[in-house]
């Protein structure tokens, strides 16, 4: 059947062949050994003997048989064995994976075995890079591979998905060529000066630069701010005197029994982090000491990392007793938070509580909830109104929608501030010179999202974050 997914004429890096376990360390049903390069095939044929006896291999075909070293003729495992042959693979190149038993010991010996016929240990992320460097993928699907493999949330999944489908390389690629058109018309311009003037239809092309750049552009940097928090999550932290049950809620928010919960005050010495998915926003929630005035010395080191973790915490839940009236010392607690995020969160409302509106006299400024750590009650009410006080009430799904990470919107920040400049310059009849100087500057940071213009060091930078094998 014809080849019609990859073009075989793309140069492929012939001059190492790399190898690496691909699967999480400790013992599992299997471990993948990858091999990408020139010499996967010749590397497989010297160690493996198939069990059909055969001397050649089709192309995607999984075949069984044993590694054996081939000095010693010692069997090293039982495996399954697959080689693909470039171009239809993920990094372009040959590429032999051996399915084999998930010891640690088993997948080092093969490692080894692979590493002395010639491979070379792959870098972290060396594989996917040449996906890239091979033309297979661009830039961001490079990158939307580590969100894949980090994402916490089923939100952040599909965010990552979207981007490995290639939408957010598409959309970017769309304005890129709509830029290049500009610049072949300012292009004809400079070459004809005397001529310009009719050649830039200043309207027309500020039209198109306004339709097909500068309106895509504004979309995607929103789209990136909106989902930020979905990508990269918030961090919470719990702030409360002893025993008005900080320990009970973050057990109530996880739905099981982590933090210790004792009835004597300042149990929770230290700050104890988790992470919680609420509505597909990651949530690092923090635990803190005991925060109070008469600490003891012990308490009192926890009460530091407390403040620490408050000074870079994105909202505070300040969490109060309900059974008794909110006293002096609440309200210095509640001034130590400056101006963070905050919600007042009312514990223990199974027991006979306070009015409501003592709270609201005592915390006039401050949203609440009111809530049992521990039958639950109004748990999903403080979620709900966590992640509205974080979106500002946005109901902002991400679905499988094009959203940039932080390199990507910087990128498109500096290309929308040059179109911004070129709309500028069309409408005060600035040089076609300078209009092509700002038009290919805003090309250059495009090219640096998928990757046609990135310097090595960010290239270093982003492969950095991956795991070795993939
Ligand atoms: P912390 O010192 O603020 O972390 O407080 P804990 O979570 O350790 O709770 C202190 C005590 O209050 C424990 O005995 C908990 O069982 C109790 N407690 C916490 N939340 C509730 C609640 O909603 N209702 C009742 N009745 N008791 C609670």
């Amino acid at each position: 059947m014809a080849d019609t997914t990859f073009d075989t004429s793309v140069p492929r890096n012939v001059e190492t062949t790399i190898a690496a376990i691909a699967t999480p360390p400790g013992p599992g049903g299997i471990g993948i050994i990858r091999i990408s390069g020139s010499q996967a095939l010749p590397i497989l044929t010297t160690m493996f003997t198939p069990k059909c006896g055969t001397t050649g291999f089709f192309s995607h075909r999984l075949y069984y048989g044993w590694i054996k070293d081939p000095q010693t003729n010692q069997a090293i495992d039982e495996v399954m064995a697959v080689y693909m042959q470039a171009p239809k693979t993920y990094t372009r190149e040959d590429i032999v994976e051996i399915q084999c038993h998930g010891s640690y010991l088993v997948l080092q010996n093969i490692l080894s075995l692979v590493i002395s016929l010639g491979a070379t240990l792959a870098e972290p992320g060396e594989f996917t890079k040449r996906a890239f460097l091979n033309g297979r993928i661009d830039l961001t699907q490079a990158e939307a591979v580590i969100e894949l493999l980090q994402a916490k949330t089923r939100e952040g999944l599909g965010m990552a998905m979207s981007q490995l489908q290639g939408r957010l390389g598409a959309v970017v690629g769309s304005i890129r060529t709509a830029l290049i058109t500009l610049r072949a018309i300012i292009e004809v311009a400079i070459d004809f000066p005397e001529d310009d003037v009719e050649i830039i239809n200043a309207q027309a092309m500020g039209e198109k630069l306004e339709h097909d750049i500068l309106i895509p552009l504004q979309e995607l940097i929103r789209a990136a701010n909106q989902g930020k928090i979905f990508r990269d999550g918030i961090s919470v932290i719990i702030l409360g005197h002893p025993n008005v049950g900080k320990s009970s809620l973050l057990n109530a928010l996880l739905r099981e029994e982590r933090a210790i919960v004792t009835a004597i005050p300042g149990t929770t010495r230290d700050t104890i982090e988790e992470f919680l998915d609420i509505k597909g926003m990651p949530v690092r929630i923090i635990d803190t000491a005991g925060i109070r005035d008469n600490a003891e010395e012990v308490e009192e080191m926890g009460i530091v990392r407390a403040r620490k973790k408050l000074a870079k915490a994105d909202l505070v839940l300040l969490i109060v007793d309900g059974t008794q009236p909110p006293g002096a010392a609440d309200t210095r607690l509640y001034e130590s938070v400056g101006d963070k995020k905050i919600l007042l969160v009312v514990n223990k409302i199974d027991l006979a509580c306070q009015d409501s509106a003592v709270f609201a006299e005592a915390f006039p400024a401050i949203p609440r909830v009111f809530i049992s750590a521990k039958t639950h009650e109004g748990i999903a009410d403080l979620e709900n109104n966590l992640f509205a006080l974080v979106t500002g009430g946005s109901h902002w799904d991400p679905g499988y929608t094009c959203v940039p990470n932080v390199r990507q919107r910087t990128s498109l920040e500096k290309a929308l501030t040059d179109a911004k400049r070129v709309a500028e310059g069309l409408r005060t009849d600035l040089p076609p010179d300078l209009l092509a100087i700002e038009l290919q500057s805003a090309l250059d940071y495009l090219g640096d999202i998928t990757g046609e213009t990135t310097t090595d060091d960010i290239l270093d930078l982003i492969f950095d974050q991956f795991c070795i094998g993939k």
